[in-house]
């Protein structure tokens, strides 16, 4: 019945989705035709001529690939494999074409990349929860849900999601945008920082805004969210306006912020394959800066 449900949920709320996410495979599912999604340290390995692999067995060598099922994408079952599984050496890659998963993005269709990010997270849960983080005995994994249970003390751990927030502060026909420190050259963004337990998604815009550019804002809207596999946030966007102060930058997290209109925008990112890039191209479009 959760089976179900899950799959009745995707259905009808991610129409757009030709993926349906499932802990396990349907009964009636064909496994003469499976998708692959090989991962090693968040690397993908691809098909040669650069998709996601296919057939009936695993298209890797030496060992039995320990082979962890997403769901079913356009009626194909998914599975994900962990090339350095915990029990053995680490699985032959063959002819399979190794791409980092930022990498791989535009050259796979969007919705596959999104299940590479998933795949890459899953691999990733499985190798970090072998053992209990309460008692230190060995997990096994809950054959319902995705979890993995404590066979000594019950304890449960699912996959870890890290939410996060993204804010543009508009300011008339103005948008803050600020050169971040991790950033690896001269780049701006929207602000965005990790959301703190206790905090509501709206506290921590108004927290990590303060904290940042030492501004207060307000009409705090919701945009939209994006999965985020490095390695497990959940970006939350949001729009909101300023109310009152000057930009004094937290030189910790910031190199340098500013306000700055359509036609005199820094290096920021514009569409692409972050939200930050869809909530600049959004206030573009409706500034008619496009
Ligand atoms: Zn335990």
């Amino acid at each position: 019945m959760k089976r179900l449900d899950t799959a009745l949920w995707h259905a009808v709320c991610s129409t757009w989705l030709v993926f349906t996410v499932l802990t396990q495979p349907p009964e009636d599912l064909d496994v003469a035709s499976r998708v692959w999604i090989p991962i090693r340290s968040g690397t993908v390995f691809t098909d040669p001529t650069g998709g996601l692999a296919s057939g009936s067995t695993a298209p890797v060598g030496n060992g039995s690939p320990r082979a962890l099922f997403l769901g079913v994408l356009d009626g194909q079952g998914v599975w994900a494999v962990d090339m350095d599984p915990a029990d053995g050496p680490p699985l032959d890659e063959g002819d399979l074409e190794p791409v980092p998963l930022r990498k791989l993005y535009g050259r796979i269709p969007d919705e596959h990349w999104q299940i590479a990010g998933r795949a890459t997270q899953i691999v990733e849960f499985e190798r970090t929860h072998c053992y209990c983080g309460r008692c230190g005995s060995p997990t096994n994994t809950n054959a319902a849900d995705r979890a993995k249970v404590c066979g000594e003390c019950g304890h449960m751990a699912f996959p870890r999601l890290s939410p996060a927030m993204i804010v543009l502060v508009e300011r008339g026909p103005e948008v803050l945008l600020a050169w971040g420190r991790q950033f690896p050259g001269r780049f701006y963004s929207a602000l965005a920082g990790f959301v703190e337990p206790g905090e509501s998604l709206e506290d921590a815009v108004f927290r990590e805004v303060r904290e940042e550019v030492a501004i207060s804002v307000s009409d705090v809207r919701y945009f939209g969210s994006q999965p985020w596999p490095f390695p497990h946030s959940l970006m939350c966007g949001f729009t909101c306006q300023w109310q009152a102060g000057e930009i004094e930058i937290d030189p910790e997290e910031i190199v340098e912020a500013g306000w700055y209109t359509a036609d005199n925008l820094p290096p920021c990112p514009r569409g692409g394959m972050s939200i930050a890039g869809w909530l600049i191209d959004d206030w573009l479009n409706r500034t008619g800066g496009a």
